[in-house]
């Protein structure tokens, strides 16, 4: 931690989004610099020796470190209360990185099943490959990680509020069982972003970003990151980027760097947005279930209230025709676009059950509440009315 991160961890939020990390070269310029450099020079080979040694602080090689990629790893550090951070290309290259880094054969990662497509390829295909033993468990059930955290574990992985089905899970709970069974705790955190819900706050170990998502929030990059405690991030994490090679492109990194300036404004109006949608959707006839964790109507409304300060940015629901119904909604939809991607100034609707999780097999899909009249709408930044028109028409009525 240097003397700066410091005086910026007493500030604000709001405060870190927009100048949390920020170190301007010998120019002086206002917006932070971006460093398309792969590697560095030194006045010596002296000072060269010195900074493999870490002895100097130098930057080396932009596949272990690149300025402007520090200063997104700052940034986000301070907004998550975190102690450090590392960026990667993508959030699966950063979800990855976390259970790799961390994991070896014979070692035990207890899962909740409901959990993005390419996450649960990673903990029940790739990882099993490596002699790591995966067990899923329904995430909302306490009763499920009980039994399955009786047993020592080295490593819990967890998306609240899922995707797409929106459940929630109870983060202190689940993290003091985890505790106990040994386990490091790592919390996909994408759909709740820093700015609704801080895993570290509620005891988990480790947070992972796909900043491609609310961070840019203007669908333009791709980029993840791994946030957790200053050893982790040094002993597991470093090294793991450093030879494994997952490093974020600093152009990326100063997209995503100026994208979370804006985060909480966006992220705020994205939450309003969707509640006033989910509102007037819990009235459209031919839904047969709406889910949103800020309405009273998702059965864990007070969990969400708990461990989220809104409603989150994403509405599900399920339509009466199932799939063909689901098509012809997102065909006549005007303004909001068919997109898998979700955290987006523009709003996006996808049909999960044959998009984003089209790999798991249909019981699985049934099992997290995937049926084929099942649609994830993200919702953006357009006027609130604007959407709830296009909507309404959509539906024909
Ligand atoms: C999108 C997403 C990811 C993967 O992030 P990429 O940046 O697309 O690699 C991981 N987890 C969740 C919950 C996501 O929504």
């Amino acid at each position: 931690m240097t003397a700066d991160d410091t005086v910026q961890r007493d500030w604000a939020p709001q405060t870190k989004m927009v100048r949390g990390g920020t170190e301007r070269s010998a120019f002086d310029e206002t917006s932070e610099a971006i460093f398309l450099t792969s590697g560095y020079v030194y006045d010596s080979a002296e000072q060269a020796e010195l900074a493999f040694k870490q002895k100097v602080d130098h930057f080396v090689y932009s596949r272990f470190g690149n300025p402007t990629v520090r200063m997104f790893e700052r940034r986000l550090a301070l907004i998550e209360g975190a102690e450090d951070a590392r960026a990667m290309a993508t959030g699966m290259a950063a979800v990855y990185a976390a259970l790799a880094c961390h994991l070896s054969a014979g070692d035990r990662l207890v899962a909740s099943r409901a959990i993005f497509g390419s996450c649960q390829y990673i903990c029940a295909e790739l990882l099993p490959r490596f002699g790591i033993k995966t067990e899923f468990v329904d995430g909302s059930d306490l009763n499920q990680w009980k039994a399955a955290l009786s047993k020592p574990a080295q490593a819990v992985f967890l998306e609240s509020p899922s995707n797409p089905g929106l459940e929630m899970i109870d983060l202190p709970a689940v993290c003091a069982l985890a505790h106990k069974a040994g386990a490091l705790v790592v919390v996909d955190n994408v759909f709740a972003t820093p700015v609704l819900q801080k895993p570290l706050t509620f005891g988990a170990d480790v947070v992972v970003y796909s900043a491609t998502k609310h961070i840019d929030g203007q669908g333009r990059c791709l980029g993840g990151a791994v946030l957790g405690s200053k050893e982790f991030i040094a002993d597991k994490v470093t090294p793991f980027m450093r030879h494994t090679g997952p490093s974020l492109s600093p152009f990326n990194a100063w997209v995503l760097l100026k994208g979370l300036e804006t985060l909480d404004l966006r992220v705020q109006r994205h939450c309003e947005n969707a509640l006033t949608i989910a509102r007037t959707l819990e009235k459209q006839k031919g839904i047969t279930r709406l889910l949103y964790p800020g309405l009273p109507s998702h059965p864990q409304h007070a969990l969400a209230k708990a461990q989220m300060k809104a409603g989150g940015t994403v509405i599900s629901f399920e339509v009466e025709g199932g799939k063909e119904a689901a098509f012809r909604i997102l065909n006549r939809l005007k303004i909001i676009d068919i997109s898998n991607n979700l955290g987006d100034a523009k709003s996006l609707i996808c049909h999960p059950a044959t998009t984003t999780h089209q790999r798991l097999s249909p019981e699985d899909r049934v099992h997290v509440g995937i049926t084929e009249g099942f649609i994830r709408l993200s919702v953006g930044l357009e006027d609130v009315h604007d959407l709830i028109a296009d909507l309404t028409q959509a539906f024909g009525t």
